[in-house]
């Protein structure tokens, strides 16, 4: 039935690419000048099953952004470093109805961030990972992301470099989460580590790699390391569930059933709990900021391999 099974995944993978490689509709981010150059035509998909198989097709190990898909793996991250009640009080696990940079999401529900999956609440996440200087508090997050890939993982220089040119509104976020007792690090620093975070290169390969450990109780299914403790799995997705797709997490979780998180580099991440993960890139968003194409995909693979959560059988 394995072989069965790949054979079936590779298939899949092939009819999904060929499928969806000209949907229409969509966008490159243009706020940040990098991510507006990057080929819109790019397209690849990739599945880790939670016993460490990979399946990939199309352009899964071109390296592009990772942006907010990070804010899932800083998350467990900072969970493993603080527990997750911290993160519940700290600053919140609800949905906050509102772009993922939003500012007036903060002002309304006690001045708090709401969600670790907003800009707000990555950044004030990112400030809960400790370190004893800023340089190796960076450095513990990288080296965080790469064992959750298996490899080791970089900068994209010139994605950083655009994104620390621009991330004005992000810099305020941060001073306002200080004002508000919010911020547990200096808040242009943990501000600074955010953006570094969000400038991480990965393939579609190594997102479904990186997602594999949260579809596979928080040991990493290819290189086996145990990266967050299996009870705080649940946790990491539940927030991803509420907030991972921004405002339309509900409309992605009503037709999928799945949590999820994309990127405004393009990617999507797809947990199935116990059995795979699947990711998917291709440069152009929607207006809410999460990729076109990445999503049809995602959608139509787990259709095709009944993966939604809320089916009794
Ligand atoms: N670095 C981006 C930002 O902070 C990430 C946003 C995203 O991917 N939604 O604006």
């Amino acid at each position: 039935p394995l072989a069965a099974l790949a054979q079936d995944l590779n298939a899949l993978l092939k009819e999904t690419h060929a499928k969806f490689a000209n949907l229409p509709g969509g966008a490159n981010a243009n706020y940040i000048p990098f991510l507006a150059n990057v080929p819109s035509n790019l397209f690849g998909i990739a599945i880790v099953t939670a016993d460490g198989k990979v399946y990939e097709v199309g352009d899964s190990k071109y390296e592009f952004g990772i942006e907010s898909i990070s804010k899932a793996f800083v998350l467990c991250k900072a969970m493993m470093d603080v527990g997750p009640d911290s993160i519940m009080h700290g600053i919140g696990v609800n949905a906050t109805g509102m772009p993922f940079n939003s500012v007036i999401a903060i002002e309304l529900e006690g001045y708090s961030p709401q969600n670790p999956l907003v800009n707000a609440g990555a950044m004030a996440a990112n400030s809960m990972v400790k370190g004893p200087d800023k340089d190796a508090q960076w450095q513990i997050v990288l080296d965080y992301l790469g064992a959750m890939a298996g490899r080791p993982l970089k900068l994209i220089d010139e994605l950083y470099k655009s994104e620390a040119a621009t991330n004005q509104h992000n810099r305020a976020i941060a001073m306002l989460l200080e004002a508000y007792g919010h911020m547990w690090a200096d808040p242009l620093d943990a501000c600074d580590s955010y953006t570094k975070q969000c400038s991480v290169g990965v393939s579609a390969k190594d997102l479904a790699v990186m997602a594999g450990m949260l579809a596979n109780g928080g040991v990493n299914p290819v290189t086996r390391k145990r990266l967050l403790k299996a009870e705080y799995v649940p946790k990491v997705l539940a927030a991803m569930s509420m907030e991972g797709l921004y405002t339309t997490s509900g409309e992605w979780l009503y037709q999928v059933g799945l949590p999820g998180k994309s990127g405004v580099g393009g990617g999507v991440i797809a947990v199935a709990p116990g059995k795979m993960a699947i990711a998917a890139f291709a440069p152009p968003l929607d207006p809410v900021g999460n990729s076109v194409k990445a999503m049809a995909a995602i959608q139509y693979i787990s259709e095709k391999l009944d993966l939604n959560l809320y089916k009794s059988t």
